[in-house]
């Protein structure tokens, strides 16, 4: 399970994300989506780094990024 998902076709390319992350791992893609944007990305390897903090996904204009948290059982 990925712990953030972000829809390419939701995203607009404001780059807020990328500014929200605190350990940076949100990136712009180099690949223009659909919508003629340039999207949000996270590599597989960011993508360990990633806390679930969820700051991205609060600051996501476009409700691009769903967050996933390991629950405890
Ligand atoms: S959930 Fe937190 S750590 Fe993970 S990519 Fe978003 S802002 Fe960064
Ligand atoms: S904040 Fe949302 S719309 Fe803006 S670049 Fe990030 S995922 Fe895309």
């Amino acid at each position: 399970m990925p712990k953030i998902v972000i829809d390419e076709l939701r995203c607009k390319g404001c780059a807020l994300c990328t500014i929200a992350c605190p350990r940076g791992l949100v990136k712009m893609s180099e690949k223009i989506n659909k919508q003629g944007f340039l999207p949000a990305e996270i590599s597989e390897e960011d993508l360990k780094q990633c806390t679930s903090c969820s700051l991205c996904a609060q600051m996501c204009p476009d409700v691009a990024i769903t967050v996933f948290r390991e629950t405890k059982k």
